[in-house]
């Protein structure tokens, strides 16, 4: 038996299988929960793991991940809301040359080559790290965040201002 986070991509693939669960961001890998986007690292997301094959008889992994977490503004440096909801879909492949020539016709493919044993769990730290914005901003920033500053926090501008100055 293999352990509850691994799974046989193939055999899952063409069983059409489905696994379902929620994770918590502190149970994966640091490098999401340490991430420097990530407001707060207790957020839990639910996923859904479904195994088919397309209509070119290819076997695929279907990876759905949603959930809120709580985003450093890229501007502001105050946390912001953002609702995860990642769908993809990862077509196996016997080896790197059937996968490399299928990227080749068709540049939206997600692929991976099929190996004997695959962990769920870095296929979803994999799946939220691509998910995350490329930088995170408020759509305005003063009404959003400003009001809800503590006043006993430093203004959040008089410390960009002093990371500018002392670089
Ligand atoms: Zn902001």
């Amino acid at each position: 038996m293999l352990p509850a986070n691994l799974i046989e991509p193939g055999s899952f693939a063409a069983g059409k299988l489905r696994l379902q669960g929620k994770i918590a961001l502190k149970d994966l890998d640091e490098r999401v929960w340490s991430h420097d986007y990530l407001a707060d690292s207790a957020a839990e997301l639910s996923y859904t793991l479904q195994g088919g094959c397309d209509r070119w008889q290819r076997l695929f992994l279907e990876l759905s991940i949603e959930g809120r977490l709580s985003l450093v503004c890229q501007r502001c440096l105050q946390p912001m809301p953002f609702e995860l909801a990642e769908r993809s879909r990862i077509v196996l492949f016997a080896d790197e040359e059937s996968l490399d020539e299928a990227m080749l016709s068709d540049e939206e493919l997600e692929g991976m080559v099929s190996e004997k044993e695959l962990d769920v769990r870095t296929l979803l730290e994999d799946q939220i790290l691509m998910a995350l914005p490329f930088s995170p901003r408020h759509d305005d920033c003063e009404s959003d965040a400003l009001d809800k500053i503590n006043q006993d926090k430093p203004n959040p501008f008089a410390v960009l201002a002093g990371l500018k100055s002392g670089s």
